[in-house]
């Protein structure tokens, strides 16, 4: 039996009819970059959240690159983060023209480690990116706290996480703002390039709101420096029925999830991933830890059972940031991971099937390997 990664269309199908509609209605009102489309999604998702705000974005790049500006991020300035993510939080940073400072993360849970916080500490510190990987919540209580007592802004990234939760508070809307990513393969992903801020601060909001239109704070008054970062009311129109489901689309990743965590329960050679008490992990990806990797992953895709790796170099040792003086041995928790880490297939739409098709394979390639 053949299960992909990710299969997207299996989620479209039933609401094919309602794209069609939508699609209709931004042809025939042409509002195709920003309009009222967008911001009646932004309203959905703001109330979704739990947040004040929401600022369509055109990617969760844009929406990690506009957040950091609207703090007054810029050259010289420092911001920490960790190296265990995707590239994207790391670009923000360097974008703004300020530098990224890593911390490791906890072996638990592949979020920042808010113990090694004081050690990147400087005066030059403004802000601090956790990212809540593979769609579990970071640990924030000690990171606000930690902000809190050096005056340093929080901005989490909130890409992989939407709907995950932090001792019941919504992901994105513990810090000062949230990013988020509607890239097609997201818990919430549009049909191309999207993204979102979140935030409680109305100062911040309008300040993203300006940035991604070019600064303009009416039309042709450009009180800032800023850029093109708008979503498309297409996007907008798609994300709004998909955010209908998002909770029921969560919730069989969480179910498909357990049935992992049951069936592959006892195998030596695997580490589960751990929920940590006070989230509600999403399960953006499933990501168990196998010592030989490479080996499993040649084994998995011999059997028809596609599988990723989130991620195999982390960011401190890729070439576009040799520069930032960090080397193999720098930060090990994360090195670790990088080595280890492989993501099983998990979808909404996975069939019982397939579920049980991955386990079997898994069985078999851990035991081939021993
Ligand atoms: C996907 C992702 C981003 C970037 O989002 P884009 O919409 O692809 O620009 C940023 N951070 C993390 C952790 C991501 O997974």
């Amino acid at each position: 039996m053949k299960v992909p990664f990710l299969d997207l269309y299996s989620q479209h199908k039933p609401l094919e009819t309602e794209f069609e509609e939508a699609f209709r209605t931004i042809i025939k009102s042409s509002s195709f970059a920003g309009g009222p489309v967008v911001a009646d999604f932004e309203e959905d998702f703001a109330r979704y959240c739990g947040a004040a705000h929401c600022v369509g974005m055109g990617s969760g790049t844009d929406a990690l690159w506009l957040a950091l500006l609207a703090c007054g991020v810029g050259p010289g300035d420092e911001v920490i983060t960790v190296s265990a993510t995707f590239a994207a939080t790391v670009e923000a940073i360097v974008q703004c023209g300020a530098t990224p400072r890593f911390v490791d993360i906890r072996e638990e849970d592949a979020t920042m480690d808010p113990s090694q916080l004081e050690s990147q500490l400087t005066d030059r510190t403004r802000a601090i990116i956790p990212v809540h990987l593979y769609g579990q919540p970071a640990d924030m209580d000690p990171i606000l706290a930690f902000a809190r007592k050096h005056g340093l802004l929080v901005i989490e990234d909130a890409a992989q996480a939407h709907g995950a939760e932090y001792k019941g508070r919504k992901a994105g809307t513990l810090g000062d703002i949230g990013c988020f990513s509607f890239y097609p393969g997201k818990n919430l992903g549009a049909f191309g390039d999207a993204g979102a801020t979140v935030t409680n601060d109305p100062a911040f909001a309008a300040k993203m709101r300006a940035l991604r239109d070019h600064g303009q704070t009416a039309k042709y008054d450009h009180e800032f420096f800023g850029w093109n970062a708008r979503m498309d009311g297409i996007q907008a129109a798609v994300l709004k029925i998909k955010l209908r489901s998002l909770n029921e689309a969560n919730s069989l990743r969480r179910a498909h999830a357990a049935a992992y965590d049951e069936e592959l329960a006892g195998l030596e050679t695997l580490e589960l991933p751990r929920q940590t008490p006070d989230t509600r992990h999403v399960y953006h990806i499933y990501a168990v830890r196998v010592f030989q990797r490479d080996d499993i992953q040649r084994h998995l895709a011999a059997s028809g059972i596609d599988t990723g790796i989130h991620y195999p170099v982390p960011v401190h040792l890729q070439r576009a940031y040799s520069n930032l003086g960090y080397s193999r041995g720098s930060l090990p928790a994360t090195e670790s991971l990088s080595d280890e880490t492989l993501s099983l297939p998990l979808f909404p739409g996975m069939t019982s099937d397939q579920i049980g098709a991955v386990v079997d394979e898994v069985r078999n390639a851990t035991s081939a390997t021993v």
